[in-house]
């Protein structure tokens, strides 16, 4: 399940084939695909416009868009320049396309002309003659297009790569309950799934039931350091491949899964103890831990 480190990787592979492209037409084979606005809507809105930028909220992909200008309507534009002045291109997206790629959404390239397989479910033809497809197994990845980004992700909490450690320890000691689940709670901080939640519980040696208000300030500050140290490095390579549900645009696959510590190692021995990784439950999520390492206090 794509995370904060495989969406950012998804957006970088994306950014050199779709920035500047203009998209011609649309279809939706599975209209729940489409959050906002209907299947039909979405269809006929996004044609014509020019994606201007690809970015990263969260585990949410951001498509900037603008209306496409063709060189003459420029030229004309420049040629009338009062009209210049109150018609020129927008520098700024003007429309916003966001995709949740929840459990199995990925991305692929493909010719329009070769046949669609039953798990694509969206389908932007480029001006390139290419179309961008979206590929999703579950079903329940989903697009919006909004005029405003925050109706979407408003509620998220900050990147952790862009909060400081001091914002970080003011919102966790606002906060109260077992840190796996908060870790995991996108309003707290925004990106964090089930591998990364362990691996960083593991890299700061805190038990993950442990209750947020029982942690102490170097504790906390641990487990910032031990969240950025694992997202730079998952970013670096790639993210996390366990299975089919992730893979690159170019169907590589992520190397982070050679660097995990506890994820997908129960019964096998702590790389910092020798103690066997246990595998347990929480919140109904698979959660590894250490048991020597990572004490109930
Ligand atoms: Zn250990």
């Amino acid at each position: 399940m794509p995370e904060l480190p495989e969406v950012e990787t998804t957006v970088r592979d994306l950014r050199p084939h779709l920035i500047g492209r203009t998209i011609t037409r649309a279809r939706v084979t599975w209209e729940r695909s489409v959050a906002q606005p209907s299947a039909k809507e979405f269809t006929r809105e996004i044609v014509g416009y020019k994606i201007a930028e690809i970015n990263r909220r969260g585990k949410y992909l951001v498509f900037g868009l603008e209306r496409a200008t063709t060189e003459d309507e420029r030229r004309r534009a420049k040629e009338q320049r009062a009209d210049y002045q109150t018609n020129r291109p927008s520098d700024h997206p003007t429309k916003f396309l966001l995709v949740h790629l929840r459990m199995t959404g990925q991305f692929g390239f493909h010719e329009p002309r070769v046949k669609r397989d039953k798990h694509q479910h969206v389908h932007l033809l480029l001006d390139d003659g290419r179309e961008l497809r979206f590929h999703d197994f579950r079903k329940f990845g989903r697009w919006w297009l909004v005029d405003n980004p925050e109706h979407v992700v408003g509620k998220l909490g900050p990147e952790p790569l862009e909060m400081s450690k001091r914002e970080f320890l003011k919102r966790l000691r606002a906060r109260r309950g077992r840190l796996k689940s908060l870790l995991l709670d996108q309003t707290f901080v925004a990106g964090v799934g089930n591998i990364y939640a362990d691996e960083s519980l593991w890299y700061a040696k805190i038990h993950p039931l442990r209750d947020a208000t029982t942690l102490t300030d170097n504790e906390a500050s641990d487990l910032y350091n031990a969240i950025r140290r694992v997202f730079k490095k998952a970013i670096g390579v790639g993210g996390t491949s366990f299975d089919a549900t992730y893979k690159r645009i170019n169907g590589q696959s992520g190397e982070f899964q050679e660097d995990l510590r506890v994820v997908g190692r129960a019964g096998e021995p702590c790389y910092r103890c020798g103690t066997p990784v246990v595998k347990t439950v929480v919140g109904q999520r698979g959660t590894y831990y250490c048991p020597t390492c990572q004490t109930l206090k």
